[in-house]
């Protein structure tokens, strides 16, 4: 083996205490090193981080990492600072003062890793510091944020496309733990990757052994639910389909003795928080939550996983059911299912997905709207517009961007085409 194998094994060691690479993780850590942009497509808990992390720590200068959530930096900075490495964020909770600060010391001192939102990418400020950063590397965790056929789509993730731009020697290290083919070739298609030979893609597979699925069709859920705690010890998490649910089921549980709590986004930042952390710690043994719950939370000993309602796409269910088992200990997956829901998902896709007719009124409102010349596609712009123009025109925001994308890529007359391979994806 070469010697850079080494250099990447001792940082390994040495920083993270491994003995070895996982699979993959060593030619992802190569492929970087010897200067490729790689797209890594691993499953949730695989050990993406580490793929980033490794190669910066090899180089010098400072790896941009791009990362969706507060909550996941935080929880980066953290593992990273507990090895004596320097790292720092810069997100929009934080007073422009303290921003200042981080790019100053960042600019200036031996900073390894800088987590930032991508709305930070835009500002003038992160633009003014750019130059002066080093950067060794662009990672791009959570990747399928780019992608509007994403679980999870996140807007302002097309500025990346911009910030390769102003850095284009600088590899990008993309990760990600969806598997679909459209959100793949979506985010090779926004990064440009693959548009030279410096491309390289690596594929996990998406097989979880430890992970038993199962479904039932069953009308008395809680029953159910009950029964299956009552056999899977250790801890749980149940999804639900309405924040109202959450409350419920955990009430119930919790007159049958079992210690559960609720989550869901419409709770504050600081009970959310608490709970997290006291279910992370073990003194709840059971969250029930919407899916609002659980991306880039690191349990690694979540024993099962309950659906107590049909999760709406394929893709989340994978994520979702994929939390059970990380620590590769026996685990549970559990969907329960009525005839009713049934029923419901199968008109999904049509309630979902718009009519031709309904497109074709967006599109005109959007054209009035941005005041475009007619038949101009809205190209990027319209991150900003889902904010403002969902609320306007009262549509959700799933059909905004579905019907978006579509009128971007072939103009609304298509639409129809594209929303069924959309939903061949989903169901
Ligand atoms: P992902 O981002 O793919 O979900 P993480 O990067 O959070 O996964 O890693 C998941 C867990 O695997 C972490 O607890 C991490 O410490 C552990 N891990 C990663 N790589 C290795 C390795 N080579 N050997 C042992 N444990 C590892
Ligand atoms: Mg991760």
């Amino acid at each position: 083996k070469p010697f850079m194998s080494i250099q990447a094994l001792e940082t390994l060691k040495e920083y993270f205490g491994f003995s070895s690479f996982r699979p993959m993780q060593q030619e992802v850590v190569e492929a970087a090193l010897a200067g490729h942009d790689v797209l890594a497509l691993m499953p949730t808990g695989g050990g993406k981080s580490i793929c980033y992390q490794v190669p910066a720590l090899c180089k010098d200068g400072l790896c941009l990492v791009i990362s969706p959530l507060i909550a996941l930096m935080n929880d980066q900075i953290q593992h990273l600072r507990k090895k004596s490495i320097t790292a720092f964020a810069i997100h929009s909770g934080m007073r422009r003062k303290d921003i200042i600060q981080v790019l100053e010391t960042a600019a200036r001192s031996n900073c390894k890793f800088l987590y930032v939102s991508p709305e930070r990418l835009e500002t003038v400020l992160f633009k003014e510091y750019l130059p002066a950063l080093h950067v060794n590397f662009i990672a791009v965790d959570e990747a399928h944020c780019i992608s509007q056929w994403g679980y999870d789509f996140r807007p302002p993730y097309l500025r990346i496309a911009q910030l390769r731009e102003e850095l284009p020697d600088v590899p990008v290290i993309a990760l990600t733990a969806s598997a679909t083919p459209l959100v793949q070739q979506d985010i090779c298609e926004k990064l440009s990757l693959g548009s030279d030979n410096r491309f390289k893609i690596f594929q996990q597979s998406f097989e979880r052994p430890n992970l038993s699925y199962s479904v039932f069709k069953i009308e008395s859920k809680i029953n159910k639910i009950v029964s299956i705690l009552n056999r899977v010890q250790g801890a749980a998490i149940i999804y639900c389909k309405s924040r109202k649910r959450t409350k419920e089921i955990a009430e119930l549980l919790q007159a049958q003795g079992f210690a559960a709590d609720f989550y869901h986004a419409g709770l504050s930042t600081e009970e959310r928080n608490t709970k997290q952390q006291q279910w992370i710690e073990n003194k709840i043994r059971i969250i029930v939550c919407t899916n609002a719950f659980g991306m880039g939370i690191d349990k690694p000993d979540v024993r099962v996983v309950i659906h107590a309602d049909v999760p709406d796409c394929l893709e989340n269910y994978y994520q979702e059911a994929g939390r059970a088992g990380r620590d590769g200990q026996r685990a549970y997956a559990v969907l329960l299912y009525n005839d009713n829901e049934l029923e419901d998902l199968k008109q999904l896709p049509e309630i979902r997905y718009p009519s031709p007719e309904t497109i074709r009124t967006v599109y005109s409102s959007v054209v009035n709207y941005l005041q475009l010349p007619e038949g101009e596609a809205p190209g990027e712009s319209y991150d900003f517009i889902l904010k403002d123009f969902v609320k306007k025109f009262g549509l959700d925001v799933q059909t905004t961007i579905y019907g978006l994308k579509a009128l971007e890529q072939d103009g609304w007359l298509s639409f129809n085409e594209q929303v069924f391979s959309a939903a061949t994806v989903c169901f």
